[in-house]
């Protein structure tokens, strides 16, 4: 069975080197011995393109994929899905945020319960500020309430998937993905597995307010009709409370409109 690991990468230097390291020796560790590392460098502007390409000079199981520019955390997740060879893929995020060390504990569940996806549950959050914990239980929770699908809670994309699921996933074409949401979508035979989400190795998050609130409208909009249901009742409100307010100036306030409005009310004061 080949294992695909998929690292999306953004100005990384830092932690780079270590993930590396510590994602190899954990495979070796349990004897895979055919996997492939992917790490899809998302425009970093850092040296992170070129540390990469010196871990795959010396190390045949590590596979690049460059991006032009930044285009995002989900578009990196996408790329190495759709390039990905492993019968299976688990995805991981660069900062060792999430414990390469669980990848063993899902390949288990995978294998014991043959199941198609094994998500990772945050069990707890290390290092992240009251802010950023915050929001993301409010998003998580209004999603799972105006959304038809019941998502797992406290789950990012650190999961694995088998092939089906891959080849399910390239057959979507959203042009923006929510992968998460997507995956879970999806269906089929899905476990978690828990863990506890450890702070970032080093530097700074990569994702800035702007890009987390994308993400979460790109989720809300895609997995709910009730934000559209919500524009379409309002605009249908401001439509009726116009009709009225137009009756009730004809019918009752015609000379004040003209003492008030001025001229483009004289053309029906006088017509009355
Ligand atoms: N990342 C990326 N492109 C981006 C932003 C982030 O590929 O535009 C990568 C980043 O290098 C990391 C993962 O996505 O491996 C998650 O990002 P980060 O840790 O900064 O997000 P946080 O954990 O703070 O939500
Ligand atoms: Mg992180």
């Amino acid at each position: 069975m080949k294992i695909s690991v998929i690292i999306p990468t953004y100005n990384e230097e830092l932690v780079i080197t270590e993930s590396y390291n510590r994602l190899s020796k954990v495979l070796a560790d349990n004897k895979y011995s055919d996997y492939e590392l992917l790490f899809i460098n998302d425009g970093s502007v850092d040296r992170t393109i070129d540390i990469l390409k010196e871990i795959a000079g010396r190390d045949k199981c590590v596979k690049i994929l460059d991006f032009s520019r930044n285009f995002g955390h989900q578009a990196a997740v996408t790329a190495g899905l759709n390039q990905c060879q492993g019968d299976i893929a688990i995805i991981i995020d660069a900062d060792l945020q999430d414990p390469p060390e669980v990848i063993p504990q899902m390949i288990e569940v995978f294998r014991q319960n043959q199941c198609n996806v094994v998500y990772g549950v945050r069990k707890a959050r290390k290092g992240e500020s009251i802010f950023k914990k915050l929001t993301a239980k409010i998003f998580y929770r209004t999603l799972n309430y105006l959304s038809e699908i019941n998502f797992p809670l406290d789950t990012g994309d650190f999961r694995l998937v088998d092939r089906k699921i891959i080849d399910v996933f390239k057959s979507m074409h959203e042009k923006n993905k929510y992968i998460r949401g997507l995956i879970s979508w999806v269906g089929f035979k899905q476990c978690p597995v828990y863990y506890e989400r450890d702070a970032r190795f080093a530097g700074e998050t990569k994702y800035s307010f702007s890009k987390m609130l994308r993400f979460a409208s790109i989720g809300l909009f895609y997995f709910s009709i009730k934000p559209l249901k919500l524009a379409t009742s309002i605009g249908f409100l401001s439509l009726a409370a116009g009709f009225l307010l137009a009756l009730w100036l004809i019918l009752f306030r015609g000379s004040s409109v003209v003492n008030h409005w001025g001229s483009r009310t004289v053309y029906w004061k006088s017509f009355r």
